[in-house]
């Protein structure tokens, strides 16, 4: 166990955030330098101290990767980091991407939550593999003998990188095949470096190449490069293209310059931020800005928005707004259903619920200029309008964040033969294959849209189901079923 008293003489505390006039004149993260460095001494070991050690570990049972999380608060304490990081890589390839995007399941799982403050897992758990990048403990894991076996990787995000890494370490030959410009998947191109500096995914990257994995990118496979070829070239396939089949709003008016969807205009900005662009076609600057839709993808649209200089940003949500503490229907450890405030939303803009837009408004030259809106009311399980709530808002730019429907049915998935299932998404058995043998799927693409912490978890599981089909023997870990959910 950590600290026998630390739950009781010390308050959960994590890093401090830079201030809003300032961080937003910025794209770097938005934590204060001095704030997270403190936090790889002694705020970091106080604040693992605060672990109870508990019988039954709830936050197991919360965190997707099975993080061995009560193992390595007690590492900290003894301020063992080294082996606090060794335990945190054995069930994690990227716990700086948890450590810094992760909603923190177990957070709303741990014990100490019942009646207090839960201990702050994913700043322990980000200040654990800073201080190991920081003192050099994270090397390549260089095979010690290859399978002479080859497996492609399709779509480089984190679902995809876990799974290349996981196979690579196991000895295969693994080529990652991305179309975008540069590997790592919404990690790299939907994600805002405020949330995650690419920094932290390039040092894994070049991690990756030392290991051995290859990465070919600009290449769309189905089109690039035919699924025949692919079959015929490797061993093994993994499909790992994500969810980005995104959801649309066919009101009157979405054809008006100036609508567009949120991943239309995340990657450019994101672009500007890494010095691949000077100016993002889509830009907010003296704007009015609407994003429609509630969620982190919402959310990083107002981020954007707001370091761009908009005029104003409106989020709007179709949802009611949730409680500030758990509803009865909610309990301790499932995830709470809670009105968050993002960094994004500290730096200001509107969040108005329960409302649903009726129409964009255009201007002679058919730029958007307004957007009609409707209070609406669950009556029988469906939003219905409220009669007279109609109004105006005024919308030179708006976002639509609303969310995925699953992966592009494009001639990847076609070619190959492989099945979906009822919602749409690439279908797989127990062993993370798809009907067509040799063919896997892991991340978005077989589980619809998610979080990064399941993406892990979904390309290691799929990397043992590949391990196993190619040797016939079972030693990769494997954290998940396909079916496994989230404790809601
Ligand atoms: C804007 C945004 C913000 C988010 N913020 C968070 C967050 O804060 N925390 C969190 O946990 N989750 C967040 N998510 C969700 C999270 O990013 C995803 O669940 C996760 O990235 C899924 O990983 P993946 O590897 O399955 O797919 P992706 O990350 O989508 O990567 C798939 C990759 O496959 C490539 N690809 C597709 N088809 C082909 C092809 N035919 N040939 C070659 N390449 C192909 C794509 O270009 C893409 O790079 C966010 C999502 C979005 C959109
Ligand atoms: S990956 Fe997410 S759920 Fe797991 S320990 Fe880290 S923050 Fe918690």
């Amino acid at each position: 166990m950590a600290d026998p008293k630390g739950f009781l003489t010390t308050a959960r505390e994590n890093a401090t955030h830079r201030p809003v006039f300032l961080r937003i004149k910025d794209w770097r993260e938005v934590y204060e330098e001095s704030s997270t460095a403190e936090f790889t001494g002694q705020a970091g070991q106080k604040q693992a101290g605060r672990c109870m050690d508990c019988g039954i570990p709830f936050c197991h049972q919360g965190c997707p990767l099975g993080n061995l999380i009560p193992e390595w608060n007690t590492l900290v304490w003894r301020e063992d980091w080294q082996r606090a990081s060794e335990r945190l890589h054995a069930t994690n390839n990227f716990p700086e991407f948890t450590g810094t995007l992760c909603p923190a399941p177990c957070e709303s799982a741990c014990v100490l939550g019942i009646n207090d403050d839960p201990v702050s897992i994913k700043r322990v758990e980000v200040s654990i593999v800073d201080k190991a990048w920081a003192e050099g403990w994270i090397t390549p894991h260089v095979p010690t003998a290859l399978t002479g076996k080859k497996v492609a990787v399709v779509g480089s995000g984190p679902a995809g990188l876990a799974a290349a890494q996981q196979l690579t370490r196991a000895g295969h030959t693994v080529v990652v095949y991305e179309r975008a410009d540069a590997p790592g998947g919404l990690l790299r191109y939907g994600i805002p470096e405020f949330k995650m500096e690419k920094a932290r995914l390039d040092r894994r990257l070049d991690q990756m190449r030392a290991e051995g994995t290859e990465f070919r990118t600009g290449v769309d496979v189905g089109v690039d490069i035919t699924a025949e070829q692919l079959r015929a070239e490797y061993d093994a396939v993994v499909l790992a293209g994500g969810a980005t089949a995104w959801r649309d709003l066919p009101v009157p008016g979405r054809e008006l310059a100036g609508v567009h969807q949120a991943m239309e205009y995340l990657p450019p900005a994101n672009k500007v931020a890494a010095g691949e662009l000077d100016r993002s076609p889509i830009h907010a600057e003296g704007k009015h800005v609407v994003v429609i839709g509630g969620g982190d993808t919402g959310a990083d649209c107002v981020g954007t928005a707001h370091r761009q200089g908009a005029a104003s940003v409106t989020q709007l949500e179709i949802m009611a707004k949730p409680p500030l503490a758990r509803a009865d229907a909610n309990p301790w450890p499932t995830y709470p259903m809670l009105y968050r405030v993002t960094s994004a939303h500290e730096e200001g803009g509107e969040r108005v619920y329960s409302v649903s837009t009726t129409e964009f408004v255009g201007d002679a030259g058919g730029n958007v200029r307004a957007l009609r809106l409707a209070e609406v009311e669950l009556v029988d399980g469906r939003f219905t309008p409220v009669a007279g709530s109609t109004r105006e808002i005024p919308a030179d730019l708006v976002t639509l964040a609303m969310g995925f429907v699953g992966p592009e049915k494009g001639a990847l998935l076609a070619d190959l033969g492989v099945d979906l299932d009822e919602r749409g998404n690439v279908a797989r058995g127990r062993d993370f294959q798809t009907n067509v043998d040799g063919v896997f799927s892991a991340g978005d693409m077989g589980r619809g849209q998610s979080l990064i912490v399941w993406a892990i978890a979904e390309g290691r599981s799929a990397a043992a189901g590949v391990d196993a089909y190619l040797t016939q023997r079972a030693v990769l870990p494997r954290p998940i079923e396909p079916t496994d959910r989230p404790l809601v």
